[in-house]
């Protein structure tokens, strides 16, 4: 049932699945949900997930408590990230009732905390730190003398060298780092039995961000998660009704996927193309940039505009609480050099074709095409370019972003630029052959 959520197939839904059973029986709540969900319409199923409704903070920055109130008992797991320092807790799936706003303000030992969907059946709730802490105690308390029941989170703190010991100490036992985000989602074998007999080429459509991470967020409160998955799905429907490209998303609904993840699932379907889809936003102090711009991927940025927005969208999985040394390396350095010569052609190609296209269309940057360190765009293989809508701190972006009409053209624009791309390339690979 939950499978049927995701868009494609259902089977990276079904592989989420897997992955939650996989990591424990722990997860009482959300298998009592989804064994109810059986006989219950769908309404029931999203009342059936725990509910948080309340989260506070209090102490100093010696000692500092964070209470979550829940309408039950869960089972929780917890475990500490360094460099970013920060504390992750991962619990079953939450429905999380709480006040807008809630986790942009720290106190004591917590510079802010977010919270979300990391995978079905699994949230997660981050907590970005001031300075490093440890554990000291993390608890769930059944409902009693009038309280609801509640999650405890006790941090204390130390000096660098304590908390970095106690992190390898976990070493092995450290598994709540890897597990959800970090094991490889997507089944190879799938992969190719979707691509059997199927010789269309593959685009993938990277929605960024997603569950826990909102991505960059409007003064009014829109998620930048939110517009481009809107619009990474109509620009699906538009490309499915061509009929010549299979397509695939790296996600569907509202479902963190680590950025390696994505870059995964562009090689391991030997996609023709990867178009990430993002909305930028700037400090007010920062003036008030609009329009959107096309960035491939490059080693310097070609400017400090564009140094910042790669640094930003490259914190993706520190947001969901990854654990960045773990990052995986899997091409030798001289295969990457070699394909990636190609590639650049390839990528500032649709680039091109991409700017022509929009122009006219929608607003675009005074500087529409610019590079920078995107690890979203470091697949070797495959041609990729980020698009930034429009910028979210901008008024009349933001109108523009929200707007039925400015969203049928711009994805028609750059459904446009997809077809110019792959009809060349098909044409231009065909009297080789
Ligand atoms: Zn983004």
């Amino acid at each position: 049932m939950l499978a049927g959520r995701f868009g494609y197939g259902g089977r990276l839904g079904a592989a989420l699945i897997g992955a939650a059973v996989a990591i424990g029986c722990s997860v009482q709540g959300a298998a009592q949900g989804s064994a109810y969900a059986t006989e219950a319409p769908a309404a029931a199923v999203a009342a059936a997930f725990p509910v948080a409704s309340e989260a506070r903070l209090a102490g100093d920055n010696k000692r500092t408590r964070f209470i979550l109130d829940l309408d039950r008992k869960i089972p929780v797991a917890a475990f500490a990230l360094a460099d970013p320092y920060r504390v992750v807790l991962d619990v079953p799936q939450l429905r999380f009732d709480l006040a807008k706003g809630t986790g942009a303000e720290g106190r004591g030992l917590i510079k802010a905390f977010r919270y979300g969907l990391v995978m079905a059946g699994g949230s997660r709730i981050v907590f970005d730190l001031a300075a490093p802490a440890r554990i000291a105690k993390v608890e769930v308390l059944e409902a009693a003398n009038g309280q609801p029941a509640r999650l405890v989170l006790d941090l204390a703190a130390v000096d660098r060298a304590t908390f970095m010991q106690a992190l390898a100490a976990e070493g092995a036992s450290k598994e709540g780092s890897k597990a959800p985000a970090q094991t490889d989602r997507h089944d190879a074998a799938a992969d190719a039995a979707e691509a059997a007999g199927d010789s269309r080429p593959v685009v993938v459509i990277d929605p960024g961000h997603g569950g826990i991470d909102n991505g960059t967020q409007a003064a009014s409160g829109e998620a930048e998660k939110d517009i481009v998955l809107e619009f990474s799905l109509a620009l699906r429907k538009r490309l499915e009704q061509a009929d010549k490209y299979r397509i695939v998303m790296t996600r569907g609904d509202d479902t963190f996927v680590p950025l390696g993840e994505r870059v995964r699932i562009a090689r391991r379907q030997r996609a023709a193309l990867f178009v990430s889809i993002h909305a930028d936003s700037l400090p007010r102090r920062e003036g008030d940039a609009h329009g959107a711009t096309i960035y491939t991927l490059s080693e310097r940025a070609s400017d400090a505009e564009a140094q910042r927005l790669a640094d930003s969208e490259n914190k993706a999985d520190a947001i969901a609480g990854l654990d960045l040394a773990e990052e995986p390396t899997e091409v030798a350095d001289i295969l990457i050099d070699l394909a990636q010569r190609e590639t650049k052609t390839f990528s500032h190609r649709f680039a091109k074709l991409l700017m022509s296209e929009m122009k006219g269309v929608v607003r675009l940057h005074k500087r529409p095409l610019k590079s920078a360190g995107f690890k979203v765009l470091k697949a070797p293989d495959v041609p990729s370019v980020l698009v930034e809508l429009g910028y979210v701190s901008n008024k009349d972006d933001l109108q523009l972003l929200k707007s039925d009409d400015w969203r049928a053209r711009s994805v028609g624009a750059v459904a446009q630029a997809i077809e110019a791309y792959l009809g060349k390339r098909v044409v231009s690979a065909g009297p080789a052959q």
